[in-house]
């Protein structure tokens, strides 16, 4: 028999796993978590400011408009698990509630928190800087779960950024600007 995995179970085991590697990226985002710096929401229970700009992020992406009544239906939901797992507005992040493994979500948690970090959603207007942004919060994730982190790996990791995100991938590949914990700890 196959025990179904509840979203709270998969969670909680996610944020033990963060725990565990007691890494300082991950130590950081364990931080934002349970200071409720940052708050994890599911898709399911979006907020209606967050649903609104996912709607449009949607068609942007997509081509396709969702209806922008809330809350949304069961079907505007599964249509928005199915094109991200996770999305990052202001301090609130959304995830697929549908997600089964851990591990994946420490990793969603820790590439989210690299966002809120640096305030991708102020700088995304341009390829280059979607791919700075998204470049950065997938190596905290390699720096968290992937050590140790060779300069092949960096290019393997942004050709795999550029392919996953459907950006240009630059001419050279170097570490991206930004940071991956705060420079002060206290600060923040
Ligand atoms: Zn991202």
């Amino acid at each position: 028999m196959v025990l179904r995995k509840t979203w709270e179970r998969v969670y909680k085991q996610a944020l033990e796993i963060l725990r565990e590697t007691n890494h300082p990226i991950a130590k950081y985002t364990l931080g934002l978590i349970e200071n409720k710096t940052l708050e994890i929401i599911t898709f399911n229970k979006v907020k209606e400011k967050d649903f609104k700009c996912y709607a449009d992020d949607y068609c942007d992406d997509k081509g396709e408009k969702l209806p922008h009544h809330y809350p949304p239906s069961s079907l505007t939901i599964s249509k928005i698990i199915k094109a991200w797992d996770a999305k990052i507005n202001g301090n609130r992040v959304s995830i697929n509630h549908t997600l089964s493994d851990p591990k994946k979500i420490a990793k969603i948690l820790v590439h989210e928190a690299n966002h809120f970090l640096n305030d991708t959603n102020d700088n995304y207007d341009t390829d280059e800087k979607q791919f700075t942004e998204e470049f950065r919060a997938v190596l905290s994730e390699s720096l968290v779960f992937s050590k140790p982190l060779r300069k092949w790996k960096l290019q393997e990791i942004a050709k795999e950024v550029a392919k996953r995100y459907e950006l240009p991938l630059p001419k050279s590949i170097a570490m991206p600007e930004g940071l991956f914990v705060p420079k002060n700890k206290s600060s923040r």
